[in-house]
């Protein structure tokens, strides 16, 4: 009987694991993100060797909590357990002790109706029902079009429907397919790990063999075992599965031997949008804001922040950018969204906010190079390259990550399940070859 991973076991130290790669194994996972998690976790008690090979020194991938001053806890990464009633990740945290936050989250409200009266807010709920029931109607012509195309001309709340979708799709409406925005399944039940969703995935990850600080650069499956060269020297596997962004692929920073251009085609067809969080400490009389309020910066532009007031009762302030606003700040450098998170708050709450506000931690997801951006969009006409990118190859190369979820793309869960399905592929896989098929 083969081994989880001979020579290396749970509870391993990351240095250990560095200090040797094995020359061979039977499945190699690329990426320690929650598809690879999810993928390592499914294959456990196999019979089959596994290891994966990350090129960060942590777990966790784009799901990453850092614990910051005063009990602040930052996902920098994905922080809500959405379509929490159909989540594998709640039944998770539950069995690993996780308390489960089932408080919903306040999206739609103004705290104290500043600068959006509950008229306008009424207003502004309608059309974007009446916009979603659109594109559902739209999406059952089954011919794809820029989701841009369901707006209104000349609509008020047309700049912040685009400020949403770069909340939810990291881009504007017209860079989203209408036909995989109706894919999306939302339940709107939103969750959050009180100590973090980041925390919950590295800790559901813990167990899995991992060789850290190991940058895959090539997966030559030109002969019968697949030679994988990594920035650590290079290992054979029998099966691979891949879990890296789409990016990755597109841009080919992972490269394919022979070349796989049908698959670095439906990457690009799948780019990632952009979204970024800023953490400011609240000092001095942080009760005076409610828990878990919310604000909008704007309401006129698509550039503006989304504000969560003393996230979980925290002395803080977390900010949320998306699409091209949050790629101007993150080019403009250390402080640039700090700095418009502040300016709006102060320009809603007053000027006392401007000492009471002070920038702790921000993400620079595009500046990642093992992300390079915040989670995957299709472009228009492109709905149907996420079963593309998934479809396995030769049973011998196989996709996950949470680009190739058929209805929770671009969220964890959705990774999670990608990386289960990915590992039941080989395992049917496997045993197509022990029947002699
Ligand atoms: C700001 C932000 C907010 C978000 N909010 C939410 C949310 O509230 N809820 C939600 O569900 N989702 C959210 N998401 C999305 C969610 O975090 C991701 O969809 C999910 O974590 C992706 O998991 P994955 O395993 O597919 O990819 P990843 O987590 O990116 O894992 C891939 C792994 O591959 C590694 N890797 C890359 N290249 C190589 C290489 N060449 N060799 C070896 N390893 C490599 C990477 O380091 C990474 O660890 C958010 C994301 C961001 C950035």
């Amino acid at each position: 009987m083969r081994t989880w991973m001979p020579g290396i076991k749970p509870g391993m130290t990351m240095l250990q694991v560095r200090m040797a790669l094995p020359s061979e194994i039977d499945v190699a996972i690329i990426g320690a993100g929650a598809a690879g998690i999810g993928a390592a976790r499914a294959l456990e008690g196999k019979g089959l060797s596994v290891l994966i090979l990350e090129a960060r020194d942590r777990l966790g991938g784009r799901a990453y909590t850092r614990e910051l001053e005063n009990g602040i806890v930052f996902d920098v990464g994905c922080g809500w357990l959405h379509s929490a009633d159909k989540n594998k990740f709640v039944g998770i945290a539950e069995t690993l002790g996780f308390e489960i936050d089932r408080g919903r989250p306040h999206w739609s409200q103004q705290t104290y109706n500043i600068g959006f009266p509950q008229k306008d807010r009424e207003d502004y709920l309608n059309e974007m029902d009446a916009f979603y029931d659109r594109a559902e109607a739209a999406a059952k012509s089954g011919k794809d079009r820029p989701a841009s195309e369901l707006l209104l001309p000349g609509n008020r709340w047309n700049a912040m429907l685009n400020c949403i979708s770069t909340y939810i799709n990291g881009v504007e409406l017209d860079r989203v397919s209408i036909l995989d925005m109706n894919a999306y399944e939302d339940t709107e039940v939103n969750w959050r790990a009180k100590r973090g969703y980041g925390a919950l995935v590295a800790a559901y990850g813990a167990p899995c063999p991992v060789a850290f600080d190991t940058k895959v650069t090539l997966i030559d499956h030109s002969s019968r075992r697949i030679r994988i060269e990594t920035s650590r020297g290079t290992i054979t596997a029998a099966k691979v599965i891949v879990t890296v962004p789409t990016n990755l692929i597109a841009n080919e920073s992972l490269r394919f031997h022979p070349a796989l251009p049908e698959k670095v085609a439906a990457a690009r067809s799948l780019p990632l949008g952009l979204a970024d969080k800023v953490m400011l400490a609240l000092d001095d009389d942080g009760d005076a804001l409610p828990k878990d309020g919310h604000l909008r910066g704007s309401i006129t532009k698509a550039g503006t922040g989304s504000y969560h007031l003393r996230p979980k009762g925290l002395p803080a302030i977390e900010g949320y950018f998306g699409g091209r606003f949050a790629r101007e700040l993150e080019n403009a450098g250390d402080g640039a969204m700090a700095a418009v998170a502040i300016d709006e708050i102060v320009g809603l709450l007053g000027s006392d906010y401007r000492r009471k506000l002070r920038p702790i931690a921000s993400s620079a997801w595009e500046h990642d190079p093992f992300a390079t951006g915040s989670y995957s969009y299709a472009l228009p006409g492109h709905a149907g390259e996420r079963a593309k990118l998934a479809t396995p190859l030769d049973g011998r190369i196989f996709f996950a990550g949470e680009a190739t979820s058929p209805n929770f793309f671009s969220t964890c869960h959705g990774a999670l399940e990608s990386g289960i399905r990915a590992a039941k592929e080989v395992v049917g896989a496997e045993s197509e070859i022990a029947a002699g098929r």
